[in-house]
């Protein structure tokens, strides 16, 4: 038999993915794979159910429906604070998934090196080996995840192609600073490198944290290619609605790309969307006040339980310090965990360049009784998992 492909020799299946596949094997509660368990706004519900009898069952133009971009580029222009041009500088595309292995393959040559913050979602990663590109990572330093300007300005030095910014990040919560944002801004400047956003969780952030867009840092514009999606905002991961926004002559190559990926869009679903890309400021507030609950709740029932976690400045992500337990393999950790536990997490690893064992993540993005009854479980860990040996 010939061989299959090489580049796909040097990445595994996502983890994440997997570790709801192992919740659902152990029916346990599936903290794992990010994605609510509450119903998207009802306004998108009732126009998803009247747009099945209208006209919109064939292909919508391939980089987005004409009514989805002119409401999704009135909506960014207002938090941007930047005029986006629905027909030059927005394609849609299936989740921001898609948006941002086009972003990749739009600014990339097979051998260009790219900058990835450590944590970082593990998309990345694969992203990088698909287009051919090979990834410099940068240490983000717990607590607070914060860079070193040095560290961060030799991956430059290596004169990257592209930096890849997650903000607010999966999977450590952090909201990079104004100040911050400017250090990245101005390396981009001084060594000419493109700077591809992945900002899915913009309006999931936990005061005093605000989220600034990186291309609206002054002269960013030129040089950003802002992904996003409308999955977390309103609450339809299933939907696979995603973007890019970015200046014109980048986004028409994006154009190019995004077509023989994949076309376009779910047609349908772009048009029931756009009652809720009208929505109103309120919408927000209520969305943020909504995860701060959230994340009051479980942080709190971890504090109870005597587990030490992160504090997520955004996105709705945690993760949990499980030393104590003397795991070697966090994979293994997971496993155990939702087989007799009963609580679904993703092994911390699966996040990090460097060799980190003893984080796991669990996220929040579920109904109050959800996370109540994955407390109730969590609270019998240290009888449901003995602690071993450590290895040394
Ligand atoms: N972004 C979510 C997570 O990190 C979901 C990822 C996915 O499966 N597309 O869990």
């Amino acid at each position: 038999m010939p061989q299959l492909s090489k580049r796909t020799e040097t990445f595994t299946d996502s983890v994440i993915r997997r570790m709801t596949r192992i919740s659902l094997k152990y029916n346990a509660v599936n903290l794992s794979q990010g994605f609510p368990d509450f119903d998207p706004p009802k306004e998108l519900l009732n126009r998803l159910a009247e747009v099945t009898h209208e006209d919109f069952h064939q292909y919508s133009i391939t980089w987005g429906a004409q009514n989805f971009r002119e409401a999704l580029a009135e909506k960014q222009s207002r938090f941007m604070g930047r005029r986006i041009d629905p027909n030059g500088e927005i394609v849609v595309t299936c989740g921001s998934t898609e948006a941002m292995m086009a972003a990749m393959m739009t600014v990339t040559n097979p051998g260009d090196k790219v900058v990835v913050f450590s944590p970082f979602y593990e998309n990345y990663g694969a992203d990088t080996i698909l287009s051919g590109a090979e990834p410099i990572y940068v240490p983000l330093y717990p607590p607070a995840f914060n860079f070193n300007p040095d560290e961060l300005e030799a991956a430059f030095k290596q004169y990257p192609k592209a930096l890849i910014l997650c903000n607010p990040s999966n999977p450590c919560g952090k909201v990079f600073t104004y100040d911050e944002l400017k250090i990245i801004a101005d390396l981009a400047e001084k060594y000419d490198t493109f700077v591809i956003t992945d900002e899915v969780y913009e309006h999931i952030l936990y005061e005093p944290n605000k989220h600034v867009y990186f291309a609206t840092l002054p002269g960013m514009w030129e040089r950003t290619i802002s992904c996003s999606s409308l999955s977390k905002t309103y609450s339809i991961t299933g939907w696979r609605l995603g973007y890019i926004i970015a200046p014109p002559h980048i986004i028409e190559v994006a154009k190019k790309v995004h077509d023989f990926l994949t076309v376009g869009a779910a047609a349908p679903l772009q048009e029931a969307a756009v009652v809720g890309l009208r929505f109103p400021d309120d919408y927000y507030r209520q969305l943020q006040a909504k995860y701060t609950e959230k994340r009051d709740l479980f942080l709190k029932g971890l504090d109870d339980i005597g587990i030490t976690h992160t504090n997520p400045q955004g996105a709705y992500y945690v993760l949990l310090d499980i030393s104590e337990f003397g795991f070697s393999s966090d994979l293994e950790f997971c496993e155990v965990l939702a087989r007799d536990v009963g609580v679904g997490a993703v092994p911390g690893s699966s996040f990090f360049r460097e060799p980190v064992n003893h984080l796991i993540r669990l996220h929040f993005a579920k109904r109050s009784d959800t996370l109540n009854d994955a407390l109730n479980h969590l609270a019998d860990i240290r009888n449901k998992i003995p602690a071993r040996k450590s290895v040394i």
